[in-house]
């Protein structure tokens, strides 16, 4: 079966009632047929029916031997970390989504768990960052906000000569687009709040494991510390699912369009979008990915153009998050990225003309003239 024909069938399972969507097992444990006997669920925090029904779902999405539900994206990553022990290290991406970076710094590190930051586009420095003690190349690709592009095949060479796994967050591209796991990753982790719920109502994270081992480890995690996803917010994100790949590609197809746009644009200094030609990461992107995703993130000439933009569009909403059918626009300076330190943020790129646009599914054309009313909006220089 093809991705979008698995979006809208993936393991689905007969019901006895012929039901075509998932009940919502809204219970939080199960009556036992007998002594020592199970119908193979007994409390809702190890397994539920409905949230059985959106891993399966991911993990044929993925080709991964199992997938887990948990409440949010960083509830899941939390989860992954708990694979390590202390004195174990971890390699990450250097342009991490904010969150990521600030459990591993603030979290992980005081619990004897330390990570080395790197620009994992560039293999040869992944390399070099290279350690005994590393346990997890940790990578997300495109990276937040700067959109770089990691060679997925070969970080999992590089992690597994020196016996660690290889995490991808996926969130940015979704398994239509991209299936680390056929490349070589243990795992990949998604925020399910964004393009798989798709709909920005409902918080959920995934980890779906390459193989049996990994899964058993981590459903160990789960079930210990709790954080399942809920069977209703299951149901949504099967729903969200579904549509997956028509969302997907809509707002690949507008964000190219947008990213031209931007370019031409006299008040936008520089646009990074993996799917122009000029992007560093275009045909490393065109190999090992079937899409280049509907996230932007541009330059502005001035902080005052910036806040003009936040403050004047009218159709693109001023919000966090991204993935959803509303097209977005963030500050990373002041949300996503807050908490990275300052002299980091600016190695990285992130300054205070730096907006990033997550791209939704209105009329293209509409998003356009509203980015570009925003945009002249901007007290000249
Ligand atoms: C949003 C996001 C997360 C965190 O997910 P939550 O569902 O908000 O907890 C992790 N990685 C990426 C790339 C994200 O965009």
């Amino acid at each position: 079966m093809k991705l979008d024909t698995l979006c809208v069938h993936g393991a689905r399972r007969p019901d006895i009632t012929g039901a075509l969507t998932t009940p919502i097992y809204q219970t939080s444990t199960f009556a036992h047929p007998g002594v020592g006997r199970s119908t193979g669920y007994d409390y809702s925090r190890s397994q539920n029916p409905t949230r059985e029904q959106i891993e399966r779902r991911l993990a044929a999405l993925e080709g991964g031997s199992g997938a887990l539900a948990f409440t949010s994206g960083m509830a899941a990553a939390t989860a992954l970390v708990e694979l390590l022990k202390p004195g174990d290290r971890i390699i990450a991406s250097e342009d991490l989504y904010g969150g990521t970076t600030r459990l591993f710094d603030r979290v992980s590190q005081k619990n004897g768990i330390a990570t080395d930051y790197v620009d994992t586009s560039d293999l040869q420095a992944l390399r070099a960052v290279m350690r005994p003690e590393t346990r997890m190349i940790f990578i997300e690709t495109p990276s937040n906000p700067m959109m770089r592009v990691t060679d997925i095949r070969a970080a999992a060479e590089i992690a597994h000569s020196g016996g660690a796994l290889l995490a991808v967050d996926n969130t940015f591209l979704t398994p239509y687009y991209c299936r680390p796991i056929e490349l070589g990753a243990d795992i990949v982790l998604h925020s399910g709040t964004k393009y798989l719920g798709g709909h920005n109502d409902t918080l959920a994270g995934f980890l779906v494991a390459a193989k049996p081992e990994f899964e058993e480890a981590l459903r160990f995690i789960q079930k210990t510390t709790g954080a399942g996803l809920s069977p209703f917010d299951s149901f949504l994100i099967e729903r969200g699912v579904k549509t997956l790949a028509l969302r997907m590609d809509r707002a690949s197809a507008s964000a190219l369009t947008i990213a031209r746009a931007l370019e031409r644009h006299p008040r936008v200094k520089s646009v990074h979008y993996v799917g122009l030609e000029t992007h560093p990461g275009y045909e490393l992107s065109k190999r090992q990915t079937d899409g280049f995703g509907a996230m932007i993130s541009f330059e502005v000439d001035s902080p005052d153009t910036a806040c003009a933009v936040l403050e004047g569009v009218k159709l693109v909403m001023y919000a966090e998050s991204l993935g959803g059918v509303e097209s977005l626009i963030t500050y990373p300076l002041l949300q996503t990225h807050a908490d990275v330190p300052e002299e980091k943020r600016l190695a990285l790129g992130i300054t205070d003309r730096l907006l990033r646009l997550s791209v939704g599914v209105e009329n293209c054309g509409d998003i356009l003239a509203d980015l570009e009313n925003a945009l002249e909006s901007a007290p000249s220089r």
